[in-house]
């Protein structure tokens, strides 16, 4: 039985072991709090920082193969491991190239893959001297995730907002739609595609509102898509699942905004809307099985049920209920023990023919589910 490990124990790792349950494979977490979602759904668990050399090193020795669920890992003992012997997915050098948004920026010029038009910054003195560039979009190399290594500036006053340390300045684009490609790439070079997923911000938040899937597109902007996201992955040159964020601008024009080497949160709808879910796909990928089907059970839509404003301590889930009672929902508590505002602590997903019935649902269904805290 392989021995496989997964450096990170939140709820991408708790959803990959979901599905690791199917096959026969022997599991292993590392992560420093041991109350985490992935904790006591694993064979072994290894308590240690995904960061610390010693820790991935340690954790990966005996192991025949190992992925991540964040990016923020020690990719040195990644790729002294990898050196070793073991299988890593994705690779070492395609993660390196994904962690830095510097490098990725640059990774997509080199191989002509269509993204908004960028400068490096240094620092803010660089930056200051580069308002023609505005407006603009202000991301930070290193360390950035969830919208945090991100500032908007839309005009010159919004400069003082932008990071003093190594970043990629990015022309703003009119964004028409976001879309995510999940896509799967196994060791023989065979590729999956998943079918589309359209994320629909709230304008007033920023922030991710729901999730529709398959995304309704012109099927001439299908195509792009799937032409850019096939050539991500094959340049990364890495085994893996990968997500690949696009934008398709109002001019229709595609870009893609950025990759992450592993199971994301836009593929989460996959587990009950499609025959091979993202993280039976990557098992598949892992195990040397054969890739699975991508295609459609029924389209859906995805919630993310995130703590409530003005609560935090141990959750309590108000609305949950009558969100269990609604037909074709299905509702995934991730297990965390302490609520935070933002925080993922769950998400729906929603299934239906009808795109209306989805949206509707998808609305009522934020409504009525909230993360509280006890106290
Ligand atoms: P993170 O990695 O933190 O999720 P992203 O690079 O995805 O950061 O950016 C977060 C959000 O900011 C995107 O989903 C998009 O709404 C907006 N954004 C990012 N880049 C641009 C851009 N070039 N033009 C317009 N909006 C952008």
């Amino acid at each position: 039985m392989l021995k496989v490990g997964i450096l990170g124990g939140g709820q991408l790792g708790r959803m990959l072991l979901q599905a690791a349950a199917n096959y026969p494979v022997e599991t292993f977490v590392l992560e420093n709090d041991e109350q985490c979602p992935a904790a006591h759904l694993c064979h072994h668990f290894t308590k240690g920082d995904i960061r610390n050399f010693d820790d991935v090193y340690e954790f990966g020795k005996g192991l025949d193969a190992l992925t991540i669920e964040i990016e923020s890992v020690n990719e040195d003992a990644l790729e002294k491991l990898e050196n070793e012997g073991v299988k890593v997915y994705p690779r070492t050098e395609a993660l390196r190239t994904i962690k830095n948004k510097i490098l990725q920026k640059q990774f997509y010029a080199k191989h002509q893959v269509p993204t908004a038009p960028f400068e490096i910054t240094a620092n803010l003195e660089e930056l200051r001297a580069k308002t023609d560039f505005i407006p603009a979009v202000h991301k930070i190399g290193a360390g950035g995730y969830d919208g945090k290594g991100v500032q908007l500036l839309k005009t010159a006053d919004d400069i003082s907002k932008g990071f003093d340390a190594p970043s990629v300045l990015e022309k703003m684009v009119a964004i028409d739609k976001e879309i995510a490609q999940i896509i799967a790439i196994n060791e023989k070079g065979e590729i999956a595609l998943y079918p589309l997923v359209d994320m629909v911000f709230n304008p007033d938040l920023n922030l991710l509102d729901y999730q529709i899937s398959p995304a309704s597109l012109p099927e001439k902007t299908l195509w792009k898509i799937e032409a850019i996201s096939l050539r991500v992955v094959k340049e990364l040159k890495s085994p893996g699942l990968f997500a690949v964020e696009l934008f398709v601008s109002k001019q229709g024009d595609v870009f893609v905004n950025e990759t992450a080497p592993r199971v994301h949160n836009s593929g989460h709808h996959t587990i009950e809307a499609n025959f091979s879910s993202q993280f039976d796909m990557l098992w598949r990928i892992i195990l040397g099985y054969p890739l699975g089907n991508t295609g459609p059970i029924y389209p859906s839509a995805l919630v993310n049920i995130v703590g409530e404003e003005g609560h935090s301590g141990p959750p309590q889930y108000e609305g949950l209920a009558e969100v269990l009672q609604m037909d074709c929902a299905f509702v995934h508590l991730y297990g965390k023990k302490q609520t935070k505002p933002g925080r993922k602590m769950g998400h729906v997903t929603i299934l239906s023919k009808d795109t209306q019935d989805l949206i509707h649902r998808a609305h009522k269904v934020k409504q009525t589910l909230k993360v509280i805290s006890k106290q």
